[in-house]
């Protein structure tokens, strides 16, 4: 009764998938065999279904860990693969396909790979077994199997045929058991035979009497000795083949007295029951160990719990939950800073640097405008000029350009709040996130720049404007002025401490010199051509020797640096002269606007920036603000599936640190349990046996 192999294997299970120092080790039985030893028929009969990888080639390269589960209750019939998301396989042809792939996934340098394939066997007429089938081992090596697979394989089978596993040493019974591979390799590990199982095949193919002389157990002596079989099952059986094999098998034997005999056994029933009770007392010696074993490893797992966690258990789930949470939290606080106000700011400052822009190109790189403050207030020349600049502010796209700086701020914000903790671990929801913002933005963009590109219309004729919006709109001017004057003379003073100052008053010098002198030049060969002289004037192209002297000294990047500095300081000075333009009374009142255009187009700005931020926020903002935290729960929350949700916390490595140990101390734990009540049983059968 062999419940104890049952309950072990499932532990077995439960530990591999935690175990990855290998220290909780449960007893399996290996099965090693030279190649075409028969060993794949042995492991098929034992299961009843041809399912392992055949062909000419080596084909198994990998070992192939096989938990078969007794399921008495059940028709079903059906193979699992965890490691895969296949699910039930019914289609032992099926099973067979993807061991063959799986095996040939492994490249032809790698030759053969230690990493098991799990594969899980569920039958009514199969024993609760855990058996592990390996390469087999090659005799001799040619091209297509080189010394160094022959090396591997040996290498991959003595690293299972370690303690506490059993060794089931398949050979054939027509080769000379002298040269076994496999139990040679069983003798350097288990000398005594104490877990070593001989397997003789292809029975059929000697005559009774030697055979027989094989089993008896005498020239290579193992304590669990030899079994022999003839796993050749009859052509064409459909569905479970063991009955049809072990058929055709007591035939071969019953009626051979070579074979009736004590102390030689034969056959794939005894074969099948002997595996079940080696294995069982395996697992009985292996009972207390691995219960010490996993003893250690629980309290080990609990104190790290405690120490690291402080007992604080995390769920996927949770994470999720939580990490959306704080999303939102923060964008929630973004939105209640970023109100109207502070848009208000943003856009305000935009348009000013259009007027800033608009007043250098107009007006400040104008010759005449010194003489504007005197100019006569009917001067079409500057009331032209004040109208042209006031519509290339107006005109100058303002339902686009407002709305799209609004549409950068909030993207920049997004792509902040999503760049830090623990967001960093989670690319693609990053990615998500910056895409359903720009959807949601994208779909607001355009009624939001059309509603204000109409809104501000009817500034593009006439701009009423009252007096303490004027009033406002010259202080404002005047400290934006200001501040960029003050910009001005900062840029002029980092020229001046690059370049130095003595070297850039030289340089400015020779500008200015080189300027008068063009002038001059231009003036004579007019002169020239005023006097009917057509000869062009030749001087022009040659320097003086005074010239030529100081030439050298400034080199092209000297000369731009002096240009630029020559530049802000005419700039400065303009800026001066408006500034106090500004603070004149001539700027008092808007009927003199056109001597004030720089406060003229900041109060028109100021206009366009209350109404374009009026049906922004109504359009964009608070559209934008609304759907955000819905489409976070949308997309990042209710529709992830289970998997979904355990990859997404497993992608921050404290987290799935954390759910690492967290389940394998559950594990533990439930393996803990079902162990102790093993030990129990144990005992009582103990107990029992003693008085029986
Ligand atoms: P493996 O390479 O060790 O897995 O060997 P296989 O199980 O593939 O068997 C090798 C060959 O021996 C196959 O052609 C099998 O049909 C044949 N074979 C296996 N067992 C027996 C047996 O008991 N009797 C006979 N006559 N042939 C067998």
């Amino acid at each position: 009764f062999m419940m104890l192999t049952k309950k072990l294997i499932e532990i077995r299970s439960i530990l591999l998938s935690i175990d990855h120092n290998e220290t909780l080790k449960l007893p399996s039985i290996v099965v090693v065999g030279s190649q075409s030893s028969g060993k794949s028929s042995v492991l098929e009969a034992i299961v009843g279904h041809e399912f392992l990888p055949k062909g000419s080639n080596m084909v198994t390269r990998r070992p192939i860990e096989l938990t078969l589960v007794h399921t008495p209750n059940s028709d079903e019939e059906y193979g699992e693969f965890p490691q895969l998301e296949l699910g039930k396989v019914h289609d032992f042809k099926q099973i067979q396909r993807t061991l063959t792939d799986l095996n040939l996934a492994v490249s032809d340098a790698e030759c053969v790979s230690a990493k098991p394939i799990e594969l899980r066997i569920y039958s009514a007429s199969i024993p609760d077994l855990t058996l592990i089938d390996l390469p087999g081992y090659i005799q001799i090596s040619n091209r297509n199997q080189p010394e160094t697979l022959k090396l591997k394989i040996e290498e991959l089978c003595d690293k299972y045929i370690q303690e506490p596993n059993i060794i089931l040493a398949v050979c054939s019974a027509d080769v000379d058991l002298a040269n076994s591979t496999a139990l040679r390799a069983s003798r350097k590990v288990d000398p005594m035979g104490l877990r070593t199982i001989g397997v003789i095949t292809k029975m059929d193919l000697v005559p009774p009497s030697a055979g027989a002389a094989i089993l008896r157990n005498s020239e290579y002596p193992l304590h669990l000795g030899y079994i022999g079989v003839v796993c050749k099952a009859p052509e064409d059986v459909d569905g479970n083949m063991t009955s049809a094999l072990i058929r055709n098998e007591e035939n071969f034997f019953r009626n051979k007295f070579e074979f009736n005999q004590r102390g030689v056994n034969v056959g794939t029933a005894t074969l099948r029951r002997k595996l079940m009770n080696v294995l069982e007392q395996g697992m009985g010696r292996s009972l207390y160990s691995i219960v010490d074993a996993v003893q250690k490893e629980l309290e080990e797992a609990r104190y790290q719990f405690k120490v690291q966690y402080n007992d604080r258990r995390v769920t996927a789930e949770s994470y999720v939950a939580e990490t959306m949470d704080s999303l939102k939290h923060n964008f929630k606080e973004f939105a209640l800073l970023f109100g109207k106000p502070q848009v208000r700011h943003e856009v305000r400052t935009m348009l000013e640097q259009r007027v800033l822009d608009i007043c250098a190109e107009t007006y400040w790189s104008d010759p005449k405008v010194s003489d504007l403050p005197k100019a006569a207030s009917d001067d079409i020349y500057w009331l032209y000029k004040v109208d042209l600049a006031s519509a290339a502010l107006t005109k100058s796209g303002i339902g686009r350009s407002t709305t799209q700086l609004v549409v950068d701020i909030l993207m920049n914000n997004m792509e902040r709040l999503s760049a830090g903790e623990p967001f960093n671990y989670h690319n693609e929801t990053r990615k998500q996130i910056a895409s359903f913002t720009s959807e949601i933005l994208r779909t607001k963009f355009l009624t939001t720049s059309d509603q204000v590109e109409n809104t501000i219309k009817p500034y593009k004729y006439e701009v009423e404007v009252t007096d303490l919006e004027w009033q406002d709109g010259v202080k404002r001017t005047v400290a934006l002025l200001e501040k960029e004057l003050e910009m001005c003379d900062s840029m002029a003073n980092t020229i001046k401490n690059a370049v130095g100052k003595t070297k850039l008053r030289g340089a400015i010098k020779f500008l200015l010199d080189s300027e008068r002198e063009d002038q001059r030049r231009q003036e004579r060969v007019r002169q020239q051509q005023q006097d009917g002289n057509t000869e062009p004037y030749i001087e022009y192209a040659s320097l003086s020797d005074e010239e030529e002297a100081i030439k050298p000294l400034y080199n092209p990047k000297l000369l731009e640096k002096a240009r630029e500095a020559l530049f802000l300081r005419d700039r400065a000075m303009i800026l001066k002269y408006r500034i106090a333009a500004l603070k004149s009374r001539q700027c008092k009142t808007q009927e003199n606007k056109q001597y004030c255009p720089e406060a003229f187009l900041n109060v028109i700005a100021e206009k366009l920036t209350y109404t374009a931020v009026m049906f922004i926020q109504v359009e964009l903002l608070n559209e934008f603000f609304f759907q955000f935290p819905r489409e976070v729960d949308n997309r990042l929350v209710y529709e992830l599936d289970r998997q979904q949700i355990q990859r997404f916390a497993r992608e921050n490595p404290s987290i799935m640190k954390h759910l690492d140990l967290q389940e394998r101390k559950g594990k533990l734990e439930d393996v803990m349990d079902k162990l102790n009540y093993l030990v129990r049983k144990q005992a009582d059968r103990q107990a029992r046996a003693k008085m029986g």
